[in-house]
């Protein structure tokens, strides 16, 4: 709530600062805002309605680009021009687009020195994150329209499968539009707040939320307790929504009433016919029959026929409806709420089959276009400090970790931890003189980090020499509330220490977070196998090492005797390292250990002794 204050010296009026919520999204964009009576309102400047279609068009000439409705109009006239759905390529590389980067109507290019993509616009390259940043841009200029006071600060919705690299670009965005991003809220969490789940401290529930927007669809169980909204389990399709559904009509229209030739004749035609097409889809969520003039043909649509199209569509997202369930190993009877979100759950077969597979009705009481939104005002709120009983606290979806030994994956940040979240562990060098060590940072549930996501390399340096194991690295990560990682590397003998930027890689795409949770559950078993392998052979790549340095330096005190036994027992270990069966390996770890720690005690104490008698002690 913005609240005034008076200046006592001045006698003025002083109108405090407000913060903004930001639904970017997909197809559409909205900006919120606590009104002065409490209640969150989604912004409404000069009667334009408060969607802001998520659209850039650069007219030829201009320095300026529009954006929003007027922009969406020439998506018909001039494509290459005019920017959609930018929010796919946030904080991705052309090879994450894969197929679908030829699927747009403008180009986008490999931008070889970064890898993250660009887009061509005429002869300018613009990022995905200026693009978004234009969208922010509007939707601050027609807050500060509407509410007649500067706007800087907001808050900033994601999906709640977004990675770091994603929030970030999301966050930078922000900066670029002239907004401070105070907190990234995932979707499914401002959605639970706008329904005011969560918003006092005793409450627990468990929800789910269930959002087809205009291209993408996503399910979230979300459980809500002492203000921490954690996200048991995620599923959906990137590429299914809205769009789909009038796809669907399109291709019944096209082959039951012959427009193929009309529409090859007629460049503009395809476009008309796809407006036409969300019209109908439209105008059924609230009728039962639709007809319409095309070029001379009369094309109708009953809602039964529609269903009938829309079915295996809708279909889809029950099967992920369902895993997500799962994944959140819940029963339907155990959801207090089942929430909908996006504009393509106005669909009464998508309400209907979402509330029949959930067991109960589906809540849809509030504008599904807005509810992101109206959470993202009401997070907004609590920062602002206007709601100090709510304390809200998201948690990092996958865990984060860092490479060992063998490519084992050794997590410092489980998944699920609550966030801000600071963390760290000590390691050391495996390797005499080592003076680097490399240190990767993956991002994953799987015990081997090649099954993972790598996150960033680097090298902690100048490490003095020192014999294997001297050294102590502390590695420490720290999650800030936006779920932006920073990564520290110190050597604490010698306080070497890496300032490492974590430069955010390539983004993910949706189906590889959904992939790699699922992946991380089914191969589990496998996993811990494969780990207790790796485990041992760096037990025993380790002690060879130690054998083979000991019996080179300490040849002058064994035994001829000491020494042929010791290499034979160490074939016999490399045999067994061969076998990759991981008794076979520790058990001839055993008998190398036994074998040679007499000798090594005995050695030791000698070289004690000598050390000793070589120093004046008084
Ligand atoms: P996103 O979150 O992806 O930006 P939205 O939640 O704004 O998307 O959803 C946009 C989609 O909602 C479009 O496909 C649009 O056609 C669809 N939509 C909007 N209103 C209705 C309606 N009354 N009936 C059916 N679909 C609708
Ligand atoms: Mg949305």
């Amino acid at each position: 709530m913005a609240k005034v204050a008076i200046n006592l010296s001045t006698g003025s009026i002083q109108q405090e600062e407000i913060i903004v919520g930001i639904d970017l999204g997909t197809t559409n964009s909205l900006v919120a805002y606590i009104h002065p009576d409490g209640h969150p309102l989604a912004i409404n400047d000069q009667g334009r309605g408060t969607i802001v279609p998520s659209v850039v068009h650069f007219p030829a000439g201009a320095q300026e680009p529009i954006v929003g409705t007027e922009a969406k109009d020439y998506l018909l006239t001039d494509p290459q021009n005019t920017i959609y759905s930018v929010k796919r390529l946030l904080g991705k590389s052309y090879r994450d687009l894969g197929e679908h980067a030829t699927q747009l109507g403008y180009k986008v290019i490999d931008d070889n020195t970064e890898g993250l993509v660009k887009i061509r616009v005429g002869d300018r390259f613009y990022s995905p994150i200026e693009l978004s940043a234009e969208i922010l841009k509007e939707l601050r200029l027609r807050a500060e329209h509407a509410l007649k006071t500067p706007v800087n600060k907001a808050v900033i919705t994601v999906p709640a499968y977004f990675n770091d690299s994603q929030r970030q670009a999301t966050r930078d965005a922000g900066r670029l539009a002239g907004l401070e991003v105070l907190r990234i809220v995932n979707e499914p969490t401002a959605a639970a707040l706008a329904y005011g789940i969560g918003l006092s401290p005793d409450e627990e529930k468990t929800v789910a939320v269930y959002d087809l927007g205009g291209g993408t669809f996503d399910v979230s169980i979300l459980r809500i307790q002492q203000g921490i909204f954690e996200v048991l389990s995620t599923n959906g399709d990137t590429y299914l929504g809205g769009d789909d559904l009038d796809r669907a009509i399109i291709d019944y229209w096209t082959s039951d009433y012959q427009l193929a030739a009309y529409l090859y004749q007629n460049g503009s035609a395809q476009q008309e016919l796809r407006l036409l097409a969300e019209a109908a889809k439209k105008h059924l969520s609230r009728h039962e029959e639709f007809s319409a003039d095309f070029g001379g043909t009369l094309l109708p649509l009953t809602k039964t026929k529609f269903n009938e199209l829309i079915q295996p569509l809708v279909e889809r997202t029950i099967v992920s409806c369902r895993q997500a369930l799962a994944d959140a190993k819940l029963t339907p009877q155990q959801l207090d709420a089942v929430l909908l979100v996006g504009g393509s759950t106005r669909v009464p077969l998508v309400y209907d089959s979402v509330s029949a597979f959930f067991q109960q009705p589906a809540n849809s009481s509030l504008n599904p276009d807005e509810v992101v939104a109206l959470g993202a005002a009401i997070q907004a709120d609590i920062l602002a400090g206007n709601r100090r009983d709510v304390l809200l606290l998201d948690v990092t979806p996958l865990t984060l970790g860092i490479e060992t030994l063998g490519g084992l994956m050794d997590p410092i940040i489980p998944r699920n931890s609550k966030i801000p979240t600071k963390a760290g562990r000590q390691y050391t060098t495996s390797v005499d003189g080592q003076v680097n060590l490399k240190i990767s940072v993956y991002q994953g549930e799987r015990d081997l980090v090649k099954e993972n996501r790598k996150l960033a390399e680097f090298d902690l340096r100048g490490i003095p020499a020192m014999p294997a194991g001297l050294p102590k690295v502390d590695v420490n990560f720290l999650l800030n509330a936006d779920g932006i990682l920073q990564v520290e590397a110190i050597e604490l003998r010698s306080n070497t220490r890496q300032a490492v930027e974590i430069k955010p890689q390539y983004g993910l795409t949706d189906e590889q977070v959904e992939q790699m949770l699922m992946d991380s559950l089914t191969h589990a078993r496998e996993d811990v196998a494969a780990r207790m392998v790796i485990e041992a052979r760096t037990v025993a790549e380790q002690m060879l090492y130690q054998v083979e340095r000991f019996v080179d330096k300490n040849s002058q005190y064994l035994t001829e005797d000491e020494i042929t036994q010791t290499a034979a027992q160490t074939q016999v270990l490399r045999e067994a390292l061969e076998t990759n069966v991981k008794d076979t390996i520790l058990k001839a770890v055993d008998e190398l250990e036994s074998l040679t720690s007499p000798f090594a005690e005995r050695v030791m104490n000698i070289s004690i002794k000598q050390a000793m008698a070589g120093k004046k002690i008084e």
